[in-house]
């Protein structure tokens, strides 16, 4: 039995660049890995795909991404036996912390090592693409990645911090596509500037006092109108004295980032634990 942490992501800036003819859009992110995981296991069978997720909370067939994952590796390299997988969820559902496109990634890559490497990192992020436009990041072994395109253009950056990030889920989901379909590109306030400035440089430079200001996230202007819930936990987390705080992806997650985990804990204890809300204090995957 094979067994594999999926771990979930934060954006530290979302800027969107532009709508693409086929609804895509084109983007220019900073995306980080976390501490925080979703744990995989994987076990050969003679043939089939069984997929169990204890707990319910998602479906187990071809609408779970581990599913189609296991499924699109079999049509790829046309090997003929079965796969049993195993899906502990700890990442918050549709909560911009990328937990599907993860446990996807942690799929391809868990089979491949079982079936012997027939493909190749570079097959393996292709096939991801497939499965949605974060998997290629999951596949790819840096902590940390610039990404543009859809999301699978990626420049590895080393992640030498030792923040700790804490994330305050408030429990309805987002939908992913609805954010970006009510994005609107031609605000006004649509200035491109950090990823302009900020181009060929390290994360450790993000996370500077010139640019902790400065990060932004694009789908906030979407999700914080509708859900001003957000606004709120963001306001609240900075006053607990976080350097930067954020909505990560399409949200609803926020994340705030703290030089001290006692200082992010403390921020976690500030807020009234209330049904549905997931709060964590976890730290970027080193
Ligand atoms: P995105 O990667 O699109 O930004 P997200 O990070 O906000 O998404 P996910 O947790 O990946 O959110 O879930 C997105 C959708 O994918 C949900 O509607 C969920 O039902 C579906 N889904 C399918 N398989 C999985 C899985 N293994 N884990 C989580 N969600 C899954």
């Amino acid at each position: 039995m094979l067994s594999r942490k999926a771990p979930a992501k934060i954006n530290l800036y979302l800027k969107i660049l532009r709508r693409r003819d086929d609804g895509y859009h084109e983007l220019d992110t900073v995306m980080a890995k976390l501490l925080l995981a979703d744990r995989i296991e994987l076990e050969e069978q003679p043939s089939g795909i069984s997929l169990l997720c204890p707990g319910g909370a998602l479906p187990v067939d071809e609408r779970n991404l581990a599913f189609r994952a296991a499924r699109l590796f079999f049509e790829r390299t046309a090997i003929d036996r079965g796969i049993r997988i195993r899906l502990e969820k700890n990442i918050p559902v549709a909560a911009g912390l990328g937990g599907g496109s993860s446990d996807a990634a942690a799929v391809l890559l868990g089979m491949n090592e079982i079936f012997g490497c027939p493909l190749s990192l570079e097959n393996l992020e292709d096939v991801g693409k497939r499965l949605g436009a974060d998997v290629p990041f999951f596949i790819q072994p840096a902590p940390c990645c610039h990404a543009e395109g859809i999301g699978e253009i990626l420049r590895p950056l080393s992640m030498g911090t030792e923040y700790s990030v804490l994330l305050i889920n408030p429990g309805f989901s987002v939908s992913t596509r609805w954010a970006y379909e009510n994005f609107a590109l031609t605000t006004p306030a649509n200035t491109y500037i950090l990823g302009r400035e900020w181009q060929d440089n390290s994360i450790e430079q993000l996370f500077s006092r010139h640019y902790l200001p400065r990060l932004t996230n694009d789908l906030e202007s979407v999700t914080c109108v509708r859900y001003p819930e957000i606004t709120s936990i963001k306001a609240k987390i900075l006053q607990n004295g976080a350097l930067a705080t954020l909505m990560s992806g399409s949200g609803p997650t926020v994340f705030g980032i703290f030089d001290a985990p006692d200082a992010a804990r403390q921020c976690a204890a500030s807020f009234e634990k209330r049904s549905g809300w997931t709060i964590v204090v976890t730290e970027f995957m080193g």
